[in-house]
C-alpha cells in the first residue's frame, strides 16, 4: 500500500433497510471501523424500535421509516438529536442522494429498491448492491445507467462478492463461464412428494447461513439461485450459457471463475456475510478483521453436485426466463415476492410457489425491450396476478 492513500475522513455510508440482516451486519463492520466509515442514512420498512436505537448511536443525517404511520414515533424519539426523520417510501430516493454519503448500501428487500438505487446512481454514488431484486427486474437499464455515470456496482451477494474477487487483475482477460455454488438449502436430496407437505418452520431452517424470512425461503426453493443468476449476468456481462449452477453443501467455495485458458479461480471462506460487505464498502483495499477463519481440517470433504431443477423449478423458470429476456424477470421476481409472503402466512404449498410462478410468467405481457415504466406496471401487474392465483387457488 502507498502512503498516499491515507484515509482523510471516514467513509459515509447510505444504508438503506439497516434494520434487516445485511444492514445489521453492516453495521458491526461500521462499529468495528469508526476510523474508516460513518453512516450518513440510516432506513428501515417499519421496525421502528430498532431504527431509533441505531441512529442513536450511529448519529446520521437522516433516517427513513417507511411505514408513515411510524413517523411521529421515530420523529419523537430523536428529537433531542440532529437528524432529519422522513417517512415512505418516496423519501428513500431522497436520501439516497445525500452529498455527505460517498456510497449506498443496498439491503432492502424486493423490487423496492429498484427506484433508489437509479437515483444513486444518477447522483454519481457507487452501490453496495446487497438487493438482488433490483438487478433481476431491471437489470440492463441499471447496469447501462452505472457504466453512463461512472458508476462501480460492488456486490454484496456473497458468490457475486467471490466472483468480483476472483476478477481482480484479470481486466484484460475473457471469461469462459462462471459457476455460482449453492447450498442446496435445508431441503437438498428431497423429492417432490415430500416438498408437497413441507411447512415455513422447515425452510427457514437454512444450514449454513442466517439470514431474513425472504431469502431463506428462496434459499429453500432454489429461487435465489435463480435469482443470482440473473444477477451475475449483468453484474459480469455474460450470456446466459456462460452461467452454472453447481450445488456446494459446505458453502466455503463461494463461486468459481473459468477462464478461456479453462484455469478456474474460487473465492473460499467461513461462510460470513460480513466480509463480503466489507469488502464491497471498503473495495479496493482489504479490511483487517477477527472473523473466524477457515479449518481445513473442520472440512476434510469438499462435494459438488448438480442442481435439481425438475424437483426444484423455480431454478428452471428463472433460466427460462433469463433466455427469453425483456421483463420476463421483472414478472418472475414479482410473482416470487407474492408466493414467498403467502407461503410464510400458511395460504399456499412450497411446490405451489412454482406453479403461481409460471402461470404469470404465460400471462402478463410480455415486452421485449422495456423501459421503467413498464417495469413498474410489469412488477404492479404480476404482483395483482399472481396474489389473485393465490386467493382462488388456481394454479
Ligand atoms: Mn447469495
Amino acid at each position: 500500500l502507498n502512503n498516499i492513500s491515507i484515509q482523510q475522513s471516514p467513509k459515509g455510508i447510505i444504508i438503506l433497510g439497516s434494520t434487516g440482516s445485511v444492514g445489521t451486519q453492516a453495521l458491526e463492520v461500521i462499529r468495528d471501523n469508526p476510523a474508516i466509515f460513518k453512516v450518513s442514512v440510516l432506513s428501515a420498512l417499519k421496525n421502528s424500535e430498532l431504527l431509533i436505537q441505531q441512529a442513536k448511536e450511529f448519529k446520521p443525517e437522516a433516517v427513513v421509516i417507511c411505514d408513515e404511520s411510524k413517523y411521529l414515533e421515530v420523529k419523537t424519539a430523536l428529537s433531542s438529536f440532529d437528524i432529519k426523520v422522513l417517512a415512505g417510501e418516496d423519501a428513500l430516493s431522497e436520501v439516497a442522494v445525500y452529498p455527505q454519503g460517498d456510497i449506498v448500501l443496498t439491503a432492502l428487500m424486493g423490487s423496492v429498491g429498484l427506484k433508489p438505487t437509479m437515483a444513486a446512481i444518477k447522483a454519481g454514488k457507487n452501490i453496495a448492491l446487497a438487493n438482488k431484486e433490483t438487478l433481476v427486474v431491471a437489470g440492463e437499464l441499471v447496469t447501462q445507467l452505472a457504466i453512463e455515470n461512472q458508476v462501480k456496482i460492488l456486490p454484496v451477494d456473497s458468490e457475486h462478492s467471490a466472483i468480483f474477487q476472483c476478477l481482480v487483475g484479470e481486466e484484460q482477460n475473457e471469461i469462459e463461464k462462471i459457476y455460482l455454488t449453492a447450498s442446496g438449502g435445508p431441503f437438498l436430496g428431497k423429492n417432490k412428494d415430500f416438498l408437497a407437505t413441507v411447512k415455513k418452520e422447515q425452510a427457514l431452517k437454512h444450514p449454513n447461513w442466517v439470514m431474513g424470512a425472504k431469502i431463506t425461503i428462496d434459499s429453500a426453493s432454489l429461487m435465489n439461485k435463480g435469482l443470482e443468476v440473473i444477477e451475475a449476468k449483468w453484474l459480469f456481462g455474460l450470456d446466459v450459457a456462460q452461467i452454472d449452477v453447481i450445488v456446494h453443501p459446505q458453502s466455503i467455495v463461494h463461486s468459481i471463475v473459468q477462464f478461456t485458458d479453462g484455469s478456474m479461480k474460487a473465492q473460499m471462506g467461513v461462510p460470513d456475510m460480513k466480509l463480503p460487505i466489507q469488502y464491497a464498502i471498503n473495495y479496493p483495499d482489504r479490511l483487517k478483521n477477527n472473523f473466524k477463519r477457515f479449518n481445513f481440517l473442520d472440512y476434510p470433504n469438499f462435494s459438488f453436485q448438480k442442481a435439481d431443477m425438475e424437483t426444484f423449478r423455480n431454478l428452471e423458470l428463472a433460466f427460462q426466463s433469463l433466455r427469453k429476456g425483456g421483463n420476463m424477470p421483472c414478472i418472475l421476481n414479482a410473482a416470487n415476492e407474492i408466493v414467498v409472503e403467502a407461503f410464510l402466512n400458511d395460504k399456499i404449498g412450497f411446490l405451489e410457489m412454482s406453479d403461481v410462478i409460471e402461470r404469470c410468467m404465460e400471462e402478463i405481457n410480455f415486452v421485449e425491450n422495456p423501459q421503467l415504466d413498464d417495469y413498474l406496471e410489469t412488477d404492479k401487474h404480476s404482483r395483482i396476478l399472481a396474489a389473485e392465483l393465490v386467493t382462488k387457488n388456481i394454479f
